[in-house]
């Protein structure tokens, strides 16, 4: 083990060392540690739960008045923006994400804070016309404890995109960050205490998610549980809350088709494509790995693409420059291997990329160049399963409808990209397409003032947007009579 100090978790509003096992996070760019913590353990997590209902139910952050609750958050949003680039750089080293894009996220991150702080101070509850002799309100209330679960590619964004609205709304928050990706949640624990955020309303158990992710899941105190992550642990997620009557939100797998007509900016079309499949390695939920072109563009399109493909710089994350980094972990890349196999085995050819980057500057991180493929339809394998990494299957389409038939032929339904001059023919492809996002000329653009989430296999329920905030609350109608007599019933 390297002499890296312990890193101490958050059970409850407790620093201490976690009860589970001693592990270390790598930097994905060279393999080094970069920290060592010990993970939580399962009484960790009913410490942690029973910490935070009882926080919830006495701290007073629940009642707090919209205003002030909202300055808290404010502050949270202030202090994430005092530490921007300290933040940046530590999730540059806990994901590997080049420094451009952590420093992004981070602004992301504290967008997001500022943006749930106005949702809360400016939330209306509701008059709804009377049909009786009451007057009818519906309101919001907190739910209680509820959990943030996160995966590794976007730490700071993905947590603050679950914490902001869940804090503001006035629950109690236990966050189990990716067990790679542990830094980011404990740096926003830390950032909600300075910020006067009561004591045990936040609490971060880093490690294993079917251990404590699972644990915090089945917990009955846990009133709801908002998951990012990958299909197949949605969906046991999904069971469980089934069982415990639980509402869940499920941000999930993608397979985004992008399609280019031949009316499009082919100068525009080109260097979106390659960002919505290339950047942050492909790591991405949103990415667009299914590339549609119409035949009549398709092999100039392919070869543009591919060239620009082969140009991007890959490399040192803390470089500027760098625009695609390593992949998270040396598992992960060896899956996106066997991925291109399999799509040459199912008949792929590969344009571009296919292998390991070679160099001394790569020989230690789990770097992989970017990778088209083509020669296959849109049933291979390659093309309907979820890579999540540097991989654009690319194929040529003839009309509008067999387009529309084929984006659409997909377990997934999260995002998808239209490029087009023509507006007419953007909105109806647009309008017929089957996804939680689209992208009319432009492609991978996030606003917290837009809603977020997929259809099918892709997720349950929306985050961000104003409504957001709503995923955190339970609604409450009351009636208020205003009878002159007693209830004629009883007469
Ligand atoms: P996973 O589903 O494996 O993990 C996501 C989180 O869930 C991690 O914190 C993980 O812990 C935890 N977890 C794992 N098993 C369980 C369990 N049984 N109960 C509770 N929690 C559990 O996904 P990946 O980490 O592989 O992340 C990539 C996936 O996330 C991709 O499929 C991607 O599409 C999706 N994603 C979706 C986004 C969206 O907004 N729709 C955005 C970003 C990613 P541990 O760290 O131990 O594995």
């Amino acid at each position: 083990m390297s002499n890296l100090e312990l890193l101490p978790i958050n059970v409850a509003g407790e620093w201490r060392l976690g009860g589970g096992d001693e592990y270390q996070s790598l930097y994905p760019a060279t393999a080094e540690p970069i920290a060592r913590l010990n993970a939580a353990s399962p009484s960790d997590v009913d410490e942690a739960i029973v910490g935070a209902d009882r926080a919830f139910r006495t701290s007073g952050w629940a009642r707090m008045l919209p205003h002030a609750r909202a300055a808290v958050l404010h502050r949270v949003a202030a202090l994430i923006r005092e530490r921007s680039e300290d933040l940046a750089q530590k999730q540059r080293l806990d994901n590997g994400k080049p420094i451009n894009e952590t420093r992004a996220l981070v602004a992301s991150a504290a967008g997001t804070f500022q943006f749930f702080a106005a949702a809360l101070e400016t939330l209306e509850d509701s008059i709804t016309p009377s049909r009786g002799a009451y007057v009818t309100m519906s309101v919001h209330e907190p739910m209680g404890v509820v959990a943030a679960i996160t995966p590794w590619n976007s730490p700071i964004a993905s947590e603050a995109q679950k914490m902001a609205p869940a804090l503001a709304a006035g629950n109690a928050v236990v966050v189990k960050p990716a067990e790679v990706t542990p830094l980011m949640a404990l740096e926003l624990a830390k950032i909600c205490e300075e910020a006067g955020v009561p004591k045990g309303i936040v609490s971060v158990l880093p490690g294993k998610g079917s251990v404590i992710g699972d644990a915090i899941t089945r917990h009955p105190l846990v009133k709801r549980v908002s998951f990012t992550g990958g299909t197949t642990t949605g969906k046991h997620i999904a069971h469980i809350a089934a069982d415990k009557m639980m509402p869940v939100s499920l941000e999930l797998g993608g397979k985004s088709p992008t399609m280019v007509l031949e009316d499009a900016d082919l100068d525009h079309a080109v260097a979106g494509v390659l960002y919505g499949i290339f950047s942050s390695s492909g790591e991405s939920c949103i990415a667009g790995s299914r590339l549609f072109v119409a035949r009549s563009i398709y092999d100039a399109f392919v070869t543009r693409l591919a060239q620009a493909a082969h140009a991007l710089r890959i490399g040192d994350p803390a470089s500027e420059r760098t625009q695609m980094g390593p992949l998270i972990t040396a598992k992960h890349r060896e899956s996106i291997e066997r991925y291109v196999d399999l799509g040459v085995s199912e008949g792929g050819r590969i344009r571009t990329g296919g292998v390991r980057p070679s160099g001394a500057d790569y020989d230690r991180g789990f770097f992989y160049t970017p990778t088209i493929l083509e020669g296959l339809g849109n049933n291979a394998r390659i093309t309907q399963e979820e890579i999540f990494g540097p991989v654009l299957v690319a194929m040529p389409f003839d009309t509008e409808d067999d387009l529309i038939a084929q984006a659409n032929d997909s377990v997934y339904a999260l995002a998808a990209g239209v490029w087009s001059r023509d507006f007419k023919r953007a909105w109806k492809l647009g309008r017929a397409v089957q996804a939680g996002t689209v992208w009319i000329n432009t492609y991978k653009q996030f606003s917290v003032s837009t809603p977020f989430g997929g259809w099918r296999d892709s997720g349950l329920g929306r985050e961000k947007g104003r409504e957001g905030i709503f995923q955190y609350m339970e609604q409450k109608s009351m009636y208020w009579g205003t009878n002159e007599e007693p209830l004629p019933w009883a007469r």
